[in-house]
């Protein structure tokens, strides 16, 4: 199958992710750059459920400000108080300050290389890429551990994130919505079906699908 007519497939079956999620009245009311959210989400989203992101940006919004001049300039303990529900979040207070005075002003999203974005500390390739793509609306895709799963799964490419990125790009057209909607769709259809016990008897795409035996 490809690659193209699976993103159409989940697009039919899901509808449209609008990934990556912005509060746009919160930055309207407040004039901060939705931009910020994205990458401070980037960062606070490493090992921890969307749940937790989402409490930890409330407590952003409620007690501080939403945007990288905030994270950069507030006290680090203070900080480090306010995304504790986003876990480790001694790490990423620090994570937070470095890609907060690396990334001003915030334009320079449009203009970093991907080389220069992975050199900050604890930014590594999905960071890099998801603060690329949807923050900078720049052609990356992103690769995480629930596309790793599903690509071996449904088409038994076990790629690693390198190889898995080059044959998302080379294969789809290049447009930056279809980068957006299908990494988006892919996450959506691994948390409903494709989990780490799949849900195979009950997948829409079991009968397309590389593993899905014949019981299924
Ligand atoms: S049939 Fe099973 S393995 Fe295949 S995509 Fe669906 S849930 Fe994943």
């Amino acid at each position: 199958m490809r690659l193209e007519d699976l993103y159409k497939l989940l697009f039919d079956l899901y509808g449209p992710q609008g990934w990556w999620p912005v509060d746009e009245e919160y930055h309207k009311q407040k004039g901060t750059d939705k931009r910020e959210e994205i990458i401070i989400g980037a960062i606070l989203t490493q090992n921890t459920s969307w749940k937790n992101v989402e409490r930890a940006l409330e407590n952003l919004k409620r007690y501080g400000e939403l945007s990288l001049r905030f994270v950069r300039y507030t006290d680090m303990d203070k900080l480090k108080e306010l995304i504790r529900p986003s876990g480790f979040y001694n790490q990423k207070a620090k994570r937070l300050k470095d890609v907060a005075s690396f990334l001003d002003p915030t334009d320079k999203v449009q203009s970093v290389s991907r080389e220069e974005l992975l050199k900050v500390p604890g930014i590594g390739k999905e960071t890099a890429d998801a603060i690329l793509l949807y923050a900078g609306n720049r052609l990356n895709f992103v690769i995480d551990k629930y596309t790793q799963r599903f690509m071996r799964r449904f088409m038994n490419i076990d790629g690693n994130y390198d190889s898995l990125k080059k044959f998302f790009e080379e294969s789809l057209p290049k447009d930056i919505e279809i980068y957006k909607e299908f990494h988006a769709l892919i996450d959506e259809h691994a948390k409903r079906y494709c989990k780490s016990t799949p849900l195979c008897g009950e997948c829409p795409l079991k009968r397309l699908c590389f593993s899905a035996g014949p019981s299924f």
